[in-house]
């Protein structure tokens, strides 16, 4: 005979399945056993970015690499504002929905490891968001998705970096304003666990490339012999 315990679980699942139907993030189709937060057929329409271009000519690569202390970039989908898929990106940084920026990090993972991307790096590095945002968000949704690839591959997340300031909303910003917002921004609060390190800077998305290349400069400039790789869920086309 089923317990209360599982008669009450059962009917909280049934409750919650009703008020919060697991739907797809982007079209909004129930999910199946084994999909989440996208339906297969959004997976496999996922805009993503072409892999075979040559070393340090990627999307990625072409807005992040400031020395030749970069190694490798990638970014798992074309981000477009007015897209469906940029729902996940949003959702995960507006709306409280820390599971989904875990589980796009768990997607860029698995689609990644195969390639080697991940061989060589030691650990990952969230881009910071400054402590009065995050405890207004209650998350850093960078971190989440280093959680997210750290759980795929078994890769150390560490928040070696922080935002000395708060810095505005880079949404409506042009190129210069970007850069100008996002200098000085950054630092370092341990350089010895890095030195000679293959780090991965991990955002959610790369615009102009100006929030990585500063992250970038500041680790090139206080570490010794770092080696520095770019991850984000999202690049603009430009
Ligand atoms: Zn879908």
């Amino acid at each position: 005979m089923e317990s209360v315990a599982g008669i009450l679980r059962n009917l909280w699942y049934g409750f919650t399945t009703v008020v919060f139907p697991n739907l797809c993030e982007v079209c909004g189709q129930t999910l199946v056993t084994g999909e989440r937060t996208i339906c297969t057929k959004c997976l496999m329409n996922l805009p993503r970015i072409s892999q075979s271009a040559p070393r340090g000519l990627n999307s990625v690569e072409r807005k992040c690499f400031i020395s030749n202390c970069c190694v490798a970039g990638t970014a798992l989908y074309r981000y477009y504002r007015h897209d469906p898929y940029s729902q996940l990106i949003k959702k995960s940084k507006y709306q409280g929905r820390r599971d989904i920026a875990r589980n796009l990090g768990v997607m860029l993972a698995r689609e990644r490891k195969p390639t080697g991307f991940f061989d060589t790096i030691d650990y990952l590095i969230p881009v910071p968001i400054h402590f009065f945002k995050r405890i207004k968000r209650g998350y850093n949704q960078s971190e989440e998705i280093c959680i997210g690839i750290s759980s795929v591959t078994g890769i150390q997340v560490t928040k070696n970096l922080y935002a000395k300031r708060g810095h505005k909303s880079q949404t409506y910003k042009n190129a210069t304003d970007r850069w100008n917002n996002t200098e000085g921004l950054f630092a370092v609060k341990n350089p010895k666990q890095l030195e000679n390190k293959h780090i991965a800077i991990v955002d959610d998305v790369i615009t102009t490339g100006a929030t990585m290349q500063h992250s970038a400069m500041v680790l090139r400039d206080c570490v010794p012999g770092i080696r520095i790789s770019f991850i984000a869920i999202g690049t603009t086309e430009h």
